[in-house]
């Protein structure tokens, strides 16, 4: 197993890519603590995990606040004792052009996507540091690599998320501690049910995805494996994008 005797963290476990990449990472022997606003949504996920043998924990927990996190990590060390890996996936979507995104909807997004970010990492890096090894996956988004229309706030935050991404690998990277992100394209999620029920939006989302087919949450869970396993160790600051080749021309 490729995440054995490992403990890891999956920020908004309780959906979408952060459930996948949850209940994949218990496959491949790691504990996990999922962690999430939801208990409800957070409890599902690991009941998946011990019905298949895993060990898990729900911890409810909102990235945009540092003592919430904090609580988090305090929690995560109690029942396992340590950190080996955080992967930093909480984050929401609201739609609007400068124009029309409101002061308060940036604020939003711009907490829980790239302020959720900094601080989940932040908190765990301590007992990272102590123990001389860590891995922290950040799930960017292709809209912190190109601009899409329509999304200010989010394309700012996800492109916080992309250059913090390198600036920890610099700052951490010599302490033996991997900071890598992965950037989905278009993935079958809660967060893009709305556009992908809209025919002529998912037309598009298709005619520009040279593998032809929107992504899902499990394409996502394999490039988190990978950063956050030994097979990455000499990897760092990088942007693993996994968009189906959207971005590649
Ligand atoms: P999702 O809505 O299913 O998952 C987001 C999760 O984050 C939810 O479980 C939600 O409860 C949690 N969350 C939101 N605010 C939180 C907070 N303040 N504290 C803790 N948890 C919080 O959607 P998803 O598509 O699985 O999104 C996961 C990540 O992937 C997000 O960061 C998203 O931006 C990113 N992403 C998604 C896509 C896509 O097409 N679905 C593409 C690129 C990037």
């Amino acid at each position: 197993m490729r995440l054995e005797n490992k403990v890891a963290i999956v920020t908004g476990g309780g959906s979408g890519i952060g459930q996948a990449i949850a209940i994949l990472f218990a496959k491949e022997g790691a504990k996990v603590v999922v962690a999430g606003r939801r208990l409800e949504a957070l409890q599902s996920t690991v009941t998946e995990i011990e019905k298949s043998g895993g060990e898990a924990l729900a911890v409810t927990a909102d990235v945009s606040s540092f003592s919430s996190v904090h609580n988090l990590i305090q929690k995560t060390l109690e029942k396992f004792g340590k950190i080996d890996i955080l992967v930093n996936n909480a984050g929401i979507y609201l739609p609007g052009d400068a124009v029309s995104t409101t002061e308060e909807d940036w604020d939003k997004v711009l907490a829980i996507d790239a302020k959720g970010t900094f601080l989940c990492s932040k908190a765990a890096l301590p007992s990272m540091l102590k123990q001389g090894k860590g891995k922290i996956v950040n799930i960017a988004s292709i809209a912190g690599w190109v601009g899409f229309e329509g999304s200010t706030a989010y394309c700012a935050a996800k492109g916080a998320v992309v250059n913090l991404t390198r600036e920890m690998a610099l700052d951490y990277g010599p302490k033996n501690i991997n900071i890598n992100a992965i950037a989905p394209g278009i993935i079958e999620t809660d967060m893009t049910q709305g556009f992908l029920q809209d025919e002529n939006a998912k037309k598009s989302f298709l005619a520009k995805t040279p593998m032809g087919r929107i992504g899902k949450p499990l394409d996502i869970a394999y490039a988190a494996l990978y950063l956050a396993s030994d097979e990455s160790d000499f990897v760092a600051g990088e942007i693993l994008v996994v968009d189906g080749g959207w971005t590649a021309r």
